[in-house]
This record gives C-alpha cells, structure tokens and sequence, in this order.
C-alpha cells in the first residue's frame, strides 16, 4: 500500500476482502429471523467448525478466555487444583485458569519453540497438579506428543490453548483433539475472527461437551432449571452466522499465511539458523525463530533482535508496523502476584527480544520483501 508519505506496511487490515459479500449476507439473514441467541447459526457453526478440526464436538461460547475456563470448569478443575501452563502467551490463558478457580503454575518455554518445555512441565507437576495447559503460540503447535505423554504418565487433564493455532496440526494430528478439550478464540485478529468476540470448546468427550453447554448457559439443563453454577457465555448468532461465511476461506487464508512466512524465511535467510542460545550467552543480532513443524499456521511472525526496540523504531521510521508479542512474561503481571513464584529466565529473555513483523492475508508479497529488507538492513548494521 502506497500512500504520499511513501510505502506503509500496517501489522493487520480487518477491513472484509472476499468474505464481504457472504458476511452482509449472513447478518441480513439472522436480522430477518430475528432469533439472536443460541439458535441455528451457533448448532450450525458448531458442527462446521468441529468437521474442519476433526473433532467429534464443538461447543461455541462467548470468548477464547471463556472457552479455556469452562473447559476445565467442565473436567471438574478448580479450586484447590493447579494447572501447568506457558508464562509466554496472552495473559488470558493464566486468567482463564484463575477465572475456574485454579492456580496456574508456569513452566519455562523451550527457546526454539517458545512453547513449554517438557523437562520444565515436569519440574513443575506436584501433587495438586490436575492439569496441562500448553499454549500452541504464534500458532506453531506446542511439543503435544511429549507433553501429552507427560500428562498421561501423571494422570492429568490435557486442555489445548488453540487461539493461535486454527487448522494447526502436530506431527499432522490437528490441534484441540490430542487430549481432553481444546480452546479457540474468534477475537477479531485471530486466523479467524469474527466481528466481536467469540469462542469455542473442541472435544472427542460427548459428556464433557455437554456439560459445557450446561455451563455456558448459566447451568441450566431446561429452561429456568439450574442444576450448577453455570455461566453466561454464548456465541451469538451473529457472530455465529459471520463465522460461518468466513470458514470456507479459513484453508486459503492459511496456505496464504505459510506463503508470506515462506518469503520472511527466504529473504531473512542468513538470520535463519542462529537461534538465541542462552547456553552460549551468545544473543545474535537477529534471530528468526525455526519452524519445527509443517503443520504451522503463522498466527504471527516474531523475529528476536537482540536491540528489539531500536528494530523497532528502525521499522516504524520505515512505515512498517509492528508489535511485541509479549512484553511481559505472564508471572510478571501483577494479577499473578498472589500465584507461586515462577522461574522463568527464557521467557524473561524472549520478552525482551521479540517482535511481531507484520503477517496477514491481505499483505502481497512485495510488503513481505519490504519489511525484510528493512529487518536485514537493520540486522546487518547491528552485527557490524
Ligand atoms: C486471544 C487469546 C486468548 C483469549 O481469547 P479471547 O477470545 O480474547 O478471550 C487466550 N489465549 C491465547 C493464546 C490467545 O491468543
């Protein structure tokens, strides 16, 4: 996109593209119906949604954060319990913990995959633990397969932060069907959003299924009849309906992802191999994190610099918008101040270096170019 001041790259466009037309579509037809909660946009989309995650259930709630808490809500998972998750992720998936009643317990991140690491989840499993919680971030899938044996070994539930990952798969197993549930956010942003926010529950488990659509509609099993402390959490039909005519694209909008993320790597190439090594002590000057399974749907692009905010500035002076994903590692947040005390140098580190370089559908491959040019540019001067 060109504009007078130059070239301008933003870090998202949620302006509608080819899904406009079956967007006002869809809302013109639950306006016309005139049934808004809980009717046949929401029972469709639960089954469209759960047939392109492979999964038998889909439970469609208000939030992704909803979506993390009724889940374990649903497992029997609260008070008393504390769950093992990443203290690298958006704080919602900590908060969602705390919201059932929970403690989360941080485990560190491994520094390739920035998702946690299993010696870590194991150090960190006592007595109380009840749950793992990986988070599948930037939407390359957490180490599911040893993490999962974790869980089994310790007879532990196994939920799955999604809300990065739709579509995503591990060693080619979708995301949100390896253990007990797993949990998607619609928020706007996300690889597939609706126009306000939303969420679902993905489960082989009919009970558990079931008992989170008791949950999300204040526990009631009949109408006026609450059998449980349940909650308000719906997905509407609106949104319902608007996530409906965005599905169909959700393959071509992530083959679109990996593409862009193709041209990042290729352009960044010479950065591509020197991972952060925290060992060595070593921080290059620029680190693009490897890709350590195909099944990656490129949430986000971080790259790691090792003077993150002065790429930063080097960008925006360019036109180019970025993000920081996350600045403060999750047990630093002070609504975590009453939880245990977290050990976690690499993700104390990694939130010092990150930086989201723009990704999204609607970038063509000469912002790609751009951007990465800009990155060398900055990253060369740097190692010099
Ligand atoms: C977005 C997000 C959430 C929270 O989802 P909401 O729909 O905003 O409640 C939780 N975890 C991760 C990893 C997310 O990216």
């Amino acid at each position: 996109m060109k504009n007078g001041l130059g070239r301008r790259v933003s870090f998202m466009d949620l302006h509608l593209r080819e899904d406009a037309g079956d967007i006002a579509a869809a809302m013109r037809r639950v306006v016309d119906r005139g049934w808004f909660i809980l009717g046949p946009e929401c029972e469709a989309f639960e089954a469209e949604f759960a047939a392109a995650c492979h999964v038998s259930h889909a439970v469609g709630v208000g939030n992704g954060t909803d979506a993390l808490a009724l889940a374990l809500k649903g497992l029997g998972i609260g008070a008393g319990d504390e769950v093992v998750t990443s203290p690298l992720s958006a704080a919602f998936s900590a908060l969602a913990i705390q919201l059932a009643g929970a403690r989360p317990v941080f485990a560190d991140i491994d520094p390739d995959r920035l998702t946690i690491a299993p010696d870590a989840v194991e150090a960190a499993i006592g007595l109380q633990t009840a749950a793992l919680l990986p988070v599948h971030l930037y939407g390359q899938p957490a180490d599911n397969m040893r993490l999962k044996a974790i869980a089994d070994r310790h007879g532990l539930a196994f939920i799955e932060d999604c809300c990065q990952a739709h579509l995503a798969t591990c060693e080619g197993v979708p995301v949100g069907t390896l253990g007990h549930a797993g949990a998607f956010s619609f928020y706007p942003t996300k690889n597939l959003g609706a126009l306000g926010d939303g969420g679902a529950v993905t489960t082989n488990d009919a009970v558990l299924a079931a008992r989170i659509r008791r949950l999300r509609n204040g526990g009631q099993s009949d109408k006026y009849k609450h059998v449980e402390p349940g909650v308000n959490s719906r997905l509407d039909e609106l949104q319902a309906s608007i996530l409906r005519a965005r599905l169909p694209h959700l393959r071509a909008w992530t083959d679109q992802r990996r593409a862009l993320a193709g041209r990042y790597r290729s352009a960044l190439v010479n950065q591509r191999d020197s991972a952060l090594d925290m060992s060595k002590r070593t921080v290059p000057s620029l680190a693009v994190p490897p890709e350590l399974d195909r099944g990656h749907v490129y949430h986000l692009f971080p790259v790691r610099a090792r003077a993150r905010d002065e790429l930063q500035r080097h960008l925006a002076q360019r036109g180019i918008e970025t993000l920081i994903h996350y600045p403060i590692p999750i047990p630093r947040q002070l609504a975590m101040a009453a939880e245990r005390p977290a050990v976690c140098p690499v993700a104390d580190e990694v939130c010092d270096r990150i930086l989201s370089l723009p990704l999204h559908p609607g970038l063509t491959e000469g912002d790609v170019e751009f951007v990465a040019e800009a990155v060398a540019a900055f990253a060369h001067q740097w190692s010099a």
